[in-house]
């Protein structure tokens, strides 16, 4: 992958609030090997693979990011490591930080496959993972993923933490699901050297589930906690959602991702490209750009002069909300096609 070829524009994306775009999210595949409740049906319908762009066309989208200032790039999906080829991916984008052009890639997984992929992660630079997983019970991580899939990714977690990988888990907070274990799950993390972020559920995508049942508010999670701990906040931003504290008892860190309760759109640094080329200039709005027409019909030339159309449209901030009444997504695509 060479950022150097082709007529260069180095202008930086900043959009009409002056936020600078250098974080760009890359869903590389709808599909996945488990099923999570909130966030798709048993019988979820992936998308026809000639609507996927290729490898090829990943990798020149992506170098046109670079090329405009993104120094950061996260590979999400569905789950990113089915994808085929994603390793040759994943070295070429490591080039590209060995060279210093990009600050870092990593990305979000479930884990399942990781263990045979994360000797070559390493080696090709990536440096942390989030590796989602929201219960240690093997009989609640088949009910809410539908597959019997735990020993797998606790497996694939010590294999990346083998290889040097920072990991830190994502556990979405589950209204009497995983509630009870949420403190069990946090002291144990630490334990192992890991950092966790709590995720507030997002309505995205009709999963065929009622939101407000699963939906836990974190201000109440993190009152719980604060009975037995002691939160020390952080002023450590990274220009996402989270908000994150320090337990003083366990040393380990914690994040809150409560886009429900919160707005955290001022810092706002990121959009998110799908694995169709949609680009997304919000996570939780339906505006997009259709970046793999633009590639197909006009060819690569075109791509910048879209980027430019595309970050104008990028919105102030979302306005997600759970609302018992109107029972319906906040935005239709599921959280597998933006990956998150
Ligand atoms: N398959 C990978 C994984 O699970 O890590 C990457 C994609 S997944 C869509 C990214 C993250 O989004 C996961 O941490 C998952 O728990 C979270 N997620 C999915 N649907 C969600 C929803 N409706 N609300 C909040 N988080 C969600
Ligand atoms: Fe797959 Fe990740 Fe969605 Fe679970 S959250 S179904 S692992 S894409």
């Amino acid at each position: 992958m060479s950022v150097e070829s082709g007529a260069r524009d180095n202008r930086p994306l900043i959009d009409r609030f002056g936020r600078e775009i250098t974080y760009l999210r890359v869903s590389v595949t709808d599909r996945c090997d488990l099923r999570c409740n909130y966030c798709m049906p048993e019988k979820m319908r992936f998308l026809p693979r000639a609507d996927l762009l290729t490898l090829e066309e990943l990798e020149q989208l992506v170098t046109a990011f670079i090329l405009r200032g993104v120094r950061k790039i996260r590979l999400t999906g569905g789950e990113p490591l089915v994808r085929k080829g994603i390793d040759t991916l994943i070295d070429r984008l490591g080039e590209q930080v060995a060279s210093g052009v990009l600050e870092e890639i990593t990305l979000t997984t479930n884990g399942t496959q990781l263990a045979r992929h994360a000797r070559r992660l390493a080696r090709a630079g990536v440096k942390r993972i989030n590796v989602s997983l929201d219960t240690l019970n093997p009989r609640k991580f088949h009910e809410i993923t539908r597959r019997d899939a735990l020993a797998d990714v606790l497996r694939g977690i010590n294999a990346a933490q083998a290889e040097g990988i920072r990991i830190k888990l994502n556990t979405v907070a589950l209204k009497d699901i995983n509630e009870d274990e949420l403190p069990a799950m946090i002291a144990w993390a630490h334990a192992q050297g890991h950092d966790m972020t709590l995720i507030e559920i997002m309505p995205m995508g009709d999963v065929g589930a009622d939101r407000y049942d699963q939906y836990l508010p974190l201000s109440e999670v993190r009152a719980g906690l604060e009975e037995n701990w002691t939160l020390k906040p952080l002023m450590m931003r990274t220009g996402g959602p989270a908000r994150y504290v320090e337990i003083e008892e366990t040393g380990g860190k914690l994040g809150f991702i409560t886009p429900l309760t919160h707005n955290f759109c001022d810092g706002c640094n990121r959009v998110r490209l799908t694995c169709t080329g949609q680009l997304y200039m919000c996570l939780g709005q339906e505006d997009r750009m259709d970046l793999r027409a633009v590639l197909r019909d006009q060819g690569s030339v075109a791509i910048n002069a879209a980027l430019d159309r595309a970050i104008l449209q990028k919105p102030k901030g979302h306005d997600f909300a759970i609302d018992r009444q109107a029972q319906k997504p906040a935005v239709l695509r599921t959280m597998s096609l933006t990956g998150g």
